[in-house]
């Protein structure tokens, strides 16, 4: 099976409401499908939704590292895996989630080459999942209302974006947390908008009142390592890492540090799949269980991270992987099951995603 040509092409996606957090606001999904077709016919497809304030990628860049990289894969077999997974990290350095999109359409075809699905190929086994959902930041009555919207949708893990204001934000999630059941389970999204100080006063005001969130994630800057630390060590509320960990080194100097929690793996920000893969390892051999998470993407990608949790289901125990249910519709062909929080892996082979 020789890779024969490798192509890329955006998708464009309405979403049902727009997307807001402290580092940006999206109205529709707009990201990059990659095709890769081999000499026997057979295509695989991976994706990558550009986050410019996370990664540092846009649509164009992505489109021109892939074509970078696309000579050095032409005419090799898929049987030579590591070998292509070597080409795509070597070739050229960051641009991860260009690199994340070639390597899910890899993983697609070796996949479908072993005729097995991919988290078969990957040691898996679980096919049911489920996701939170993320509610928006806004008024506090609208966040209400999305969230009890949520509920009689299904949902019981809601991930609530804050990071404005910390002011705003304790009222905003005392608010919120007091319209909902004790049952539903709060994951606090701050995308690097407070201080370590902020954070701590806020999330002590928070236990006082007896509302303890599954975790916080991303209080503080990315780069603000010690401040994670600082938080960990004077909160109950348990510390996710997210744009604060894209690389292995990253992660090791957390864990080295116990400096959070939990860690939120991203493809995008991983590079892919066999990165995403050796995160999971390396937080497992800490004892640190992680989340799933995705950009605001696409079903191949989103479907893509679901493969990898479910390699990884030991130690990836939480699941951010909403992005298909928040998009009014697509245009894709998808024997994975997407129904609101409940993701459900198919038997076929490969990803299970196509245009
Ligand atoms: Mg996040």
């Amino acid at each position: 099976m020789k890779i024969r040509s490798i192509r890329t092409q955006s998708l464009k996606a309405p979403l049902k409401t727009p997307f807001v957090t402290s580092l940006r606001r999206v109205d529709a999904l707009e990201d990059l499908v990659v095709v890769i077709e081999c000499d026997d016919g057979s295509i695989g497809y991976g994706e990558g939704a550009p986050t410019p304030q996370i990664t540092g990628e846009t649509m164009g860049s992505m489109a021109a590292a892939i074509e970078f990289i696309t000579p050095h894969l032409i005419g090799k077999e898929i049987e030579e895996f590591n070998t292509l997974l070597h080409i795509v990290h070597h070739t050229i350095v960051k641009n991860t989630t260009a690199k994340s999109a070639l390597e899910i359409a890899l993983y697609d075809l070796r996949a479908q080459s072993l005729k097995v699905p991919l988290y078969k190929m990957l040691g898996g086994e679980k096919r049911e999942f489920k996701t939170d959902i993320t509610i928006s930041m806004g008024e506090t009555e609208k966040m209400i209302e999305d969230a009890l919207q949520a509920l009689s949708l299904g949902y019981d893990t809601l991930k609530i974006k804050i990071g404005e204001n910390p002011q705003k934000d304790a009222s905003r999630i005392k608010s919120i947390a007091e319209a909902l059941p004790k049952s539903v389970s709060l994951r606090l999204d701050a995308n690097q908008g407070w201080s370590p100080q902020e954070s701590v006063s806020l999330l002590q005001q928070l236990e006082n009142n007896g509302i303890v969130a599954e975790f916080i994630e991303q209080p503080v800057p990315s780069d603000d390592v010690e401040g994670l630390h600082y938080i960990k060590e004077r909160v109950q509320t348990p510390v996710l890492a997210d744009e604060s960990v894209f690389s292995l080194k990253d992660a090791k100097r957390l864990l080295e540090m116990e400096a959070v929690d939990y860690i939120n793996i991203k493809l995008a920000k991983t590079g892919g799949i066999s990165n995403a893969l050796a995160l999971a390892d390396l937080c497992a051999e800490y004892g640190v269980e992680c989340m799933l998470g995705c950009m605001l993407e696409g079903p191949i990608s989103v479907a893509a991270g679901v493969h990898v949790a479910s390699a990884r289901a030991e130690t990836i125990t939480m699941l951010d992987l909403d992005a298909v249910a928040l998009l009014a519709s697509h245009p894709l062909k998808s024997d994975v099951r997407f129904n609101e929080s409940e993701i459900i892996l198919p038997h076929v082979p490969g990803i299970g995603v196509s245009l």
